[in-house]
């Protein structure tokens, strides 16, 4: 039984790990960088809206890790 509440914490954190995947970007033609936060610094100038999206959607539309957070 102790095998398998390791599986379950092991699936869960899994869980965990995918949904920290999730970045802001500013919904403007011209925004090339996504956030990881939406009080980030780099988004306050957006006068956009502010979405979440994958980020592997991001990185697949070309944006690239906003400079106030490297
Ligand atoms: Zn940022």
């Amino acid at each position: 039984m102790k095998t398998l509440s390791l599986l379950i914490l092991f699936f869960l954190t899994n869980i965990t790990c995918k949904e920290s995947t999730t970045v802001y970007i500013c919904n403007s033609p011209n925004a090339k960088r996504y956030h990881n936060s939406s009080s980030c610094k780099g988004l306050s100038n957006c006068t956009y809206k502010i979405v979440k999206i994958d980020i592997e959607k991001a990185k697949k539309d070309g944006k690239t890790l906003c400079g106030w957070e490297k």
